[in-house]
């Protein structure tokens, strides 16, 4: 995995394709190695979350599946 793209979507303020904006790191390790939880939001719905850091750019709303039209 490329450092470089991964470390894009942890800035604050990151939307991904399905339209999860990235709120910010959270003061709690992810589950996966060397990772944090980070503060998600939905921009469908506005139900926030957290997410492991790896797999910010994938993730979508649990509460609606949300994703662009
Ligand atoms: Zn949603």
């Amino acid at each position: 995995m490329s450092i470089k793209k991964q470390a894009r979507t942890t800035i604050v303020g990151y939307e991904n394709l399905n339209n999860q904006k990235n709120l910010g790191r959270l003061n709690e390790k992810g589950t996966d190695y060397g990772q944090w939880f980070y503060q998600m939001e939905c921009l469908s719905c506005g139900f926030k979350y957290k997410a492991n850091g790896s797999d910010i750019f994938q993730r979508k709303c649990p509460n609606c599946q949300g994703g662009r039209p």
